[in-house]
């Protein structure tokens, strides 16, 4: 008997007389609603038109109130039951009547997946059939979320053109760490705890025995003690400063340092290396200049100027008349430096440099405050 004929016959006809027959004789009818409804499901639609018409069939049927099943259940079964059966078949009844929500136009709308929606889904989910019942209102063909392209920031930037014209000198990289021992920040490097050169590097102790490195300077004494001799390196990385920050101080900032180790090197090597340098970074109409200087670890020291990029020499505001913009400082390194990376300074020599690369990202881009690289906002950043 089908569940149309079952549903307009009295329960007495069904050969149903007890209450305990009452819930078999629901299950039935339950487990035909959800069939119906997976069925619908499983077959799909082929747009939106065809999906509300086939969920408004499926509805009508069950739900309508002149002839729909629930509604021939009511009358045949419920009202119609046995006083000693009403009860049961009541609760039986309120039960049905809950499930039989899933029949609602939108309900059912929801749950019926387009085909063509339906065949993507088959491919990007994991779930089956479940699943393309539980995503079958989800659109695959809408645009996606568009995401915004980073970039690199001009600190990095700065820092890896930098790089790249040293590496294509025969330069390598060379990197240690930023927590680093006095030793290294300053022992090592020719600035005992007596010097009053240790003053200049407002510096931030961990403990007595450590700090945060001033400098990458100490980078300089681990290669030679790992490499030893002929050394061509450069050291990036951050450094950092007890500084109040202000638009030219920070407490953090980049620094590269070059150091060149071999027999026979002079003054005139690191002149030119630092000439190139500097035509390769600001363009070939910068000049060069360089004017003595004080630094412990190297002897004689310097301070490499280059023409004012603003008013190619002329005289301006940020090179205070004077044409000339001091941009990193430089030397032979001290032969007691080199005694402490391991190196025997009778037979060798090296020089040395470090360049703060805010500065020169700072002159390139024409930046007037430091602290604009490092808050993050995106109007400043996007500009790159
Ligand atoms: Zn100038």
């Amino acid at each position: 008997m089908s569940i149309d004929q079952k549903v307009r016959k009295p329960l007495k006809e069904l050969g149903v007389t007890a209450p305990e027959e009452i819930s078999d004789l629901f299950a039935g009818v339950g487990d035909a609603l959800e069939s119906e409804r997976q069925r619908l499901i499983a077959r799909g639609a082929d747009d939106e038109g065809e999906r509300e018409r086939l969920a408004k069939e499926l509805r009508d049927r069950w739900l309508a109130r002149k002839n729909g099943l629930i509604s021939s259940i009511d009358e045949c079964w419920l009202k119609a039951a046995p006083k000693e059966l009403k009860p049961a078949v009541g609760r039986a009844f309120n039960e049905l009547r809950k499930a039989s929500a899933a029949l609602e136009v939108d309900a059912l709308v929801k749950a019926i997946p387009l085909k063509h929606a339906a065949k993507l889904q088959g491919k990007l989910s994991f779930a089956g059939e479940a699943g393309t019942a539980e995503h079958g209102g989800l659109d695959l063909t809408l645009p996606g979320y568009r995401r915004q392209h980073g970039s690199v920031h001009p600190v990095t930037q700065v820092m890896r053109e930098i790089e790249d014209i040293f590496l294509g000198l025969g330069f390598s990289i060379e990197s240690g760490p930023e927590i680093e021992s006095v030793h290294y920040n300053f022992e090592a490097l020719n600035i005992p705890e007596s010097h009053p050169a240790r003053d200049d590097w407002d510096t931030l102790y961990i403990d007595s025995q450590t700090v945060l490195r001033t400098h990458t300077s100490p980078v300089q004494i681990r290669a030679m003690e790992k490499h030893g001799a002929p050394l061509y390196i450069i050291c990036p990385g951050k450094c950092y400063r007890h500084d109040n920050p202000d638009s030219t101080h920070a407490t953090m900032f980049h620094q590269v340092e070059g150091l060149a180790v071999d027999t026979d090197i002079s003054f005139a090597d690191l002149k030119g290396t630092l000439d190139f340098f500097a035509r390769k970074f600001f363009g070939e109409k910068i000049r060069t200049n360089f004017f003595p200087s004080f630094f412990p670890f190297t002897e004689p020291s310097g301070d490499l100027a280059i023409s004012c990029v603003f008013c190619e020499g002329k005289g301006c505001r940020v090179c205070k008349e004077s044409g000339w913009v001091e941009v990193m400082g430089c030397g032979m390194v001290h032969p007691e430096v080199l005694r402490h990376g391991g190196i025997d300074p009778e037979r060798y020599s090296g020089w040395a440099f470090g360049l703060g690369v805010e500065r020169f990202a700072m002159m390139k881009y024409d930046i007037n405050d430091i602290q604009l690289f490092h808050q993050s906002d995106v109007r400043f950043l996007e500009q790159f």
